[in-house]
C-alpha cells in the first residue's frame, strides 16, 4: 500500500517510523511519504492560508496549494482522506475497506479547514472521504491521519504477527468492545487475576470472556448492542 499525507506540519508523520507501522515501511508492505503544504505554494512567504469569506474568525486554507499538491500525489486510483471533525465518524469498518484500497492520500487541514472547493473539486476526479476522529476538535488533521494510518496498516495482511489478535478485540465481528485482559503475577497488590482464566478449561474461559464484553458494551457503549451485529447470545467464541 502507499500512503501520501500532506500537511504543512510534516514531520507531524516521523512518528511512523515508530512501532509496527516502521517495521512494515522497512518490509515494503507499507510506503508513506509526507509532503509539505508550503512547497506547493509560489509567493516569498509560502502562503497558505487567508481571511475567510463572509467574514468571521481564524484563517481558511487557500485552494491553490491544495489543488496543486493533490495534482502532484494522487493518482487515478488513490482515495483523498480528508479528516474534519464535520466527517462521517471513522469506524473499524472503515479501516477495514481502506486497507483493500492501493493508494491513499490524506489531506491535513489547519486552522479553520481547508476552502471546500478543494474538497468539491477532488470529488470530481477521487473518491473523496471526509472523516471525523470524533466529536472533538483537534488543532489539526496530523493526529487523525496517524491514526488512520495506524488503524488501516495494522489490517494490511502480513502485517500483524499473529493474525487472530485481530478477531478477538473490540470492535471486531461480534461487534463487542473486549472483554478485560490479564498477565502474569497472578496475584499484583492483592488483586488476584479472575480464578477462572487460570482454569485451563478453555470453553468456561470463552465464555466468562464473551459475558465481559457484553457486560462492558451494556456499560460504557449500549449504542453498540442496538446494532444487527451477532452478539446477542451466550457462550462466545468456541476455543480452538
Ligand atoms: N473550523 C473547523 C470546524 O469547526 O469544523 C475546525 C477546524 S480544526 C481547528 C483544524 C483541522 O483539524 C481540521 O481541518 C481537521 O483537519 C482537523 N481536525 C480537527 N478536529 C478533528 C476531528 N475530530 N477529526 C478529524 N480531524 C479533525
Amino acid at each position: 500500500m502507499r500512503i501520501d499525507v500532506v500537511s504543512i506540519f510534516p514531520a507531524y508523520l516521523d512518528a511512523l517510523d515508530l512501532s509496527l507501522a516502521g517495521r512494515a515501511r522497512a518490509s515494503g508492505l507499507l510506503q508513506v511519504q509526507a509532503h509539505d503544504l508550503r512547497d506547493f505554494t509560489h509567493d516569498r512567504h509560502r502562503t497558505v492560508d487567508d481571511t475567510p469569506y463572509g467574514g468571521g474568525a481564524g484563517m481558511v486554507m487557500r485552494p491553490e496549494p491544495w489543488g496543486e499538491a493533490l495534482d502532484a500525489v494522487a493518482g487515478d486510483d488513490a482515495v483523498v482522506i480528508v479528516p474534519t471533525p464535520s466527517g462521517r465518524p471513522f469506524t473499524q469498518r472503515d479501516a477495514e475497506r481502506l486497507a483493500l484500497e492501493q493508494h491513499l492520500v490524506l489531506a491535513c487541514g489547519r486552522y479553520e479547514g481547508i476552502d471546500q472547493r478543494v474538497i468539491d473539486h477532488a470529488s470530481t476526479r477521487w473518491r473523496v472521504e471526509e472523516i471525523s476522529l470524533g466529536d472533538f476538535v483537534l488543532n489539526g488533521g496530523e493526529v487523525a491521519a496517524l491514526a488512520v494510518i495506524e488503524a488501516v496498516v495494522r489490517l494490511l495482511p502480513g502485517f500483524m504477527g499473529n493474525p487472530r489478535s485481530l478477531q478477538e478485540e473490540s470492535h471486531g465481528p461480534d461487534g463487542l468492545l473486549e472483554y478485560p485482559v490479564y498477565t502474569k503475577p497472578a496475584v499484583w497488590r492483592g488483586l488476584e487475576v479472575p480464578e477462572v482464566l487460570r482454569s485451563g478449561d478453555h470453553g468456561a474461559i470463552a465464555r466468562w470472556r464473551h459475558d465481559r464484553a457484553l457486560e462492558r458494551t451494556a456499560e460504557r457503549r449500549p449504542d453498540l448492542l442496538e446494532r444487527p451485529d451477532d452478539h446477542a447470545d451466550g457462550g462466545g467464541p468456541e476455543a480452538p
